[in-house]
């Protein structure tokens, strides 16, 4: 007769064999919890600051030349290589003392997040008050848009081919932007009663911008010229100045400590800025590579990266070439094609996080979590897996063992039960070259809103699991 098992052999084999994702805090202990706070004052404020791909192009490329990366490095192992183009992407390398050929270790993420951009002829008047046209941008749910501050960032080339950038809504003594709605006493026929998706126009996101009039009642749109008048005045620009401007219009204000506690960060495009900080922190904190470390910045992502700054461009290729001239290599094509064919990437991105009043909506065994740590998403996609990277058992294999010899907290998600939605990221163009991708990053809650919220232990978890990856 089989033997009974004592309750405390049972115990065991629960231990050795069942599966359980970490709690970040239960895992560290003071030292690190402390390193987790003070990681967590450094991100935030890289998201205060940089709120435009163009704002974090210019941040990453200032703390990257304060640490010695240059565009013309001298010669001398290891060789920290900058490169950004269009001032809305950027790369970032140190060389390893194995040769390119046998690959590197890439993270791509990306700067450009939801937003409401300024259409090229947006100033109008209704009402005797004045307003500006806007175009969202990315995925937004737009009635999150609305009874909001808001500022403008952004740059504007006038007709003599000057620049000019500007930020208004960020500093206590500027006035904001805000976007009206409608009160809910009359609200039931046009909003209240319809479907979600119809009941908020994206025609209707205009920006209101003033109120003065100048002249008289009888001069010819006297509000929206008064706000020209003022923008001549402070800026020496004109109407048609807008046709060549790139403004963004973001919500207004810092990132802050979520909670009585302070567990929580919640900010403006943690989507992205979370795994774009956590890379270019873990690059430099690297020591000792083998491998060449390449991290890239890239724009577009949420309108699908396409153009010139995004990951479906040719910019990985040009920038690997520079980077085998700096190494004594010749940029062949195929050796290009090899060095990337070889390569190991994540691609860093956000994972929507098991919503605590919608749970439904997610496979809770498959679904990310805050609090515990780095997410792993094996594949994107939707409906079937259709256009997902799918990264490879062997690599997940590889990559876990890597992460349980660091002492990274890690979980893996998938965004959504089976059908009911879904969502991509670069990786699938970085499999496009041949490389193992997996998407890897922080769980966030309130995606893609104004005020998105993550755990501060998951963001320290990425950058020590990019470092991890880094110095593999
Ligand atoms: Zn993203």
């Amino acid at each position: 007769m089989e033997k009974r098992m004592k309750k405390k052999e049972i115990e065991q084999i629960s231990k050795r064999l069942i599966s359980k994702p970490k709690l970040v805090w239960d895992a560290i202990d003071k030292k690190e919890k402390a390193m987790v706070f003070d990681f967590d004052k450094e991100y935030k404020n890289f998201l205060s600051t940089a709120k435009t791909e163009r704002e974090a192009v210019t941040v990453i490329s200032e703390i990257a030349r304060k640490n010695g990366f240059s565009e013309k490095p001298p010669g001398k192992h290891p060789i920290k290589l900058m490169r950004t183009f269009q001032e809305k992407s950027i790369a970032l390398s140190i060389s390893g003392k194995k040769p390119m050929t046998e690959g590197i270790n890439l993270i791509v993420s990306h700067l450009d997040s939801p937003r409401l951009d300024l259409k090229q002829n947006p100033l109008y008047e209704e009402v005797d008050l004045a307003f500006m046209k806007t175009h969202y941008y990315g995925g937004i749910k737009k009635f999150q848009w609305l009874t909001r501050p808001l500022a403008i960032h952004g740059r504007i080339i006038r007709s003599d081919g000057s620049s000019l950038d500007i930020i208004v809504g960020e500093d206590h003594a500027d006035p904001v932007f805000t976007v009206a709605d409608l009160l809910p006493h009359l609200a039931g026929k046009v909003q209240t009663d319809k479907k979600v998706s119809e009941a908020f126009v994206g025609e209707k996101l205009n920006l209101m911008v003033g109120a003065l009039p100048i002249g008289d009642k009888d001069t010819k749109e006297r509000f929206k010229l008064a706000i020209l008048n003022l923008l001549n005045e402070k800026y020496g620009l004109i109407e048609e100045d807008f046709i060549s401007a790139e403004l963004e219009v973001v919500p207004a204000g810092p990132a802050r400590d979520i909670g009585w506690d302070r567990g929580l960060t919640g900010a403006y495009a943690h989507d992205d800025r979370s795994c774009a900080f956590s890379s270019l922190k873990a690059l430099l904190d690297v020591r000792n590579l083998q491998k060449t470390a390449l991290i890239l910045f890239v724009d577009k992502e949420e309108i699908g990266s396409d153009g010139a700054t995004g990951a479906k461009s040719r910019f990985l290729e040009s920038v690997l070439a520079d980077f085998m001239v700096a190494h004594g290599q010749e940029p062949l094509y195929h050796e290009i094609h090899r060095v990337l064919m070889n390569s190991r990437a994540l691609s860093g991105d956000v994972n929507g996080a098991l919503d605590p009043d919608y749970q439904d909506v997610h496979e809770k065994r498959n679904a990310s979590r805050l609090g515990y740590g780095v997410c792993l998403t094996k594949f994107t996609g939707s409906g079937g897996k259709y256009g997902a990277n799918d990264a490879n058992a062997e690599y997940v294999g590889w990559l876990r063992a890597l992460f349980n010899k660091k002492k990274v907290v890690w979980q893996t998600g998938e965004l959504g039960k089976v059908d009911e939605g879904g969502g991509g990221t670069v990786a699938k163009f970085l499999a496009l070259y041949g490389m193992e991708v997996i998407d890897c990053g922080p769980p966030v809650l309130s995606m893609h809103s104004p005020f998105e919220i993550a755990h501060k232990g998951d963001i320290y978890m990425t950058y020590k699991g990019y470092r991890a990856f880094l110095e593999s």
